[in-house]
């Protein structure tokens, strides 16, 4: 793909979102063939990359959504995602959004927390409706991962204990109007052992067997998402170990498994570029600036995230600096501390793994349009997202001027 890059620059301006689809389309399959064992969902994490292509793209290959807000179950249905391939998460549902879900009768509705279920249950009532839900648990469980995209711990704000949900289940039974479907836990993001994944999802199988016990029968285990990709030189978990041992805490269950990777299927399809404006020297500290910023893709700034950085061009005179952009911040950085060539104003600069939770964490800062997306697919390119122009940004307020 590299080989375009250039191109690809000329043709749709920078910075550029660059998204392979076939990388998505292998990711895909290699999840589903790890469980073809078993009846199972795919259902993509949304907030990943939630351009309406991309969803569409997963669509096609029979994926289901994982959303955690009512917008994102909307992008799933507009492009043709089956309501009962959706599941809706997280922890701060507002009334509305219960609402819309009951009447899209969407797979089920991923409740946090026991106050969570008595909005649902009047809300349930309100419509004359039965809500399928399912109840997410926290096993407390330390996936090992970074403090701010770990989930599966008490002191984190999601799902709830072990003994709460099984007092939720008996509730669920007792009324008319929830349905309990499904049991769910996610424990993390950016994953890459196995151990605490195996640890939680056997804790979740054993309550299905007490739940059963007790004449509550689930038709599904969401094992959420979380895989973790290749950013630098991490060892990840092997697929096949992974559903292998999930579908071992299963045994002797009749359930359909769910997975909600978003990670691990767009990832590493993306590629972020952009051009060098400026380089400067402030004392002893180089500097490269590009036109890319913090607004566009703020991993590094948020949680230190490593992407791998390179210039394309063909200098081989390396020396260290920070990889900025132009936004008034300091934490407005791509890389600090990294070995860069010496770089000529416009060159290119691509920033791998730029597939998800880039995009989708884009703001507006400092009166930046969002930037173009374009798809790759079969080596056509093609356009899923204008660059934002000022009149875009500005769209909301102007009538609003006194
Ligand atoms: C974010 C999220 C996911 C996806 O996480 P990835 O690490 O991108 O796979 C899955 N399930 C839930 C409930 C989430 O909040």
């Amino acid at each position: 793909m590299s080989l375009n890059f250039k191109e690809l620059a000329n043709k749709y301006g920078t910075p550029l979102y660059l998204y392979d689809f076939n990388h998505i389309t292998n990711q895909y399959n290699e999840l589903k063939t790890a469980f073809r064992a078993r009846k199972s969902l795919v259902a993509y994490a949304v907030k990943a990359n939630s351009n309406l292509s991309v969803i569409k793209h997963l669509a096609n290959l029979g994926a289901g959504a994982d959303c955690v807000s009512i917008g994102e179950v909307k992008r799933a249905i507009k492009v043709g995602i089956a309501p009962y391939k959706i599941i809706f998460s997280g922890v701060g549902k507002i009334d509305e959004e219960i609402r819309t879900a009951l009447e899209l009768d969407i797979l089920m509705i991923n409740v946090e927390s026991d106050a969570e279920l008595q909005r649902v249950e009047l809300i349930a009532r309100e419509l004359g409706k039965t809500a399928r839900i399912s109840i997410r648990v926290n096993p407390n469980i330390d996936p090992q991962t970074h403090p701010y995209i770990s989930t599966g711990l008490h002191e984190n704000k999601f799902g709830v204990d072990i003994d709460t949900a099984k007092r939720m289940y008996i509730q669920c039974k007792n009324s008319e109007h929830l349905d309990p479907v499904g049991i769910h836990c996610h424990i993390g993001s950016q994953l890459t052992q196995l151990d605490p994944i195996k640890e939680s999802v056997k804790i979740v199988a054993d309550l299905v067997r007490n739940l059963k016990a007790i004449n509550i029968e689930l038709s599904f285990m969401d094992i959420g998402g979380g895989l973790g990709i290749v950013y630098d030189n991490e060892k990840l978990i092997d697929t096949n170990e992974y559903a292998q041992s999930v579908l071992e805490c299963m045994f002797g269950l009749d359930i359909t498994i769910v997975c909600e990777p978003g990670r691990f299927l767009v990832g590493n399809c993306g590629t972020f570029l952009t051009k060098v404006l400026y380089e400067k020297v402030n004392g002893e500290k180089r500097f490269v600036i590009v036109d890319g910023a913090m607004n566009d893709l703020i991993r590094p700034s948020l949680y230190n995230a490593y992407h791998r950085i390179e210039v394309l061009n063909d200098n081989k005179e390396f020396s260290s600096c920070n990889l900025v952009g132009p936004v008034c911040e300091s934490g407005d950085f791509f890389g600090k501390n990294i070995e860069l060539p010496k770089t000529q104003h416009n060159d290119l600069v691509a920033i791998y793994s730029a597939g998800a939770y880039c995009f989708t964490m884009a703001s507006n800062y400092n009166t930046r349009g969002k930037v173009a997306e374009v798809a790759i697919e079969d080596g056509q390119d093609r356009l899923i997202r204008k660059r934002e122009v000022f009149e875009d940004i500005i769209a909301l307020e102007e009538e609003f001027i006194k």
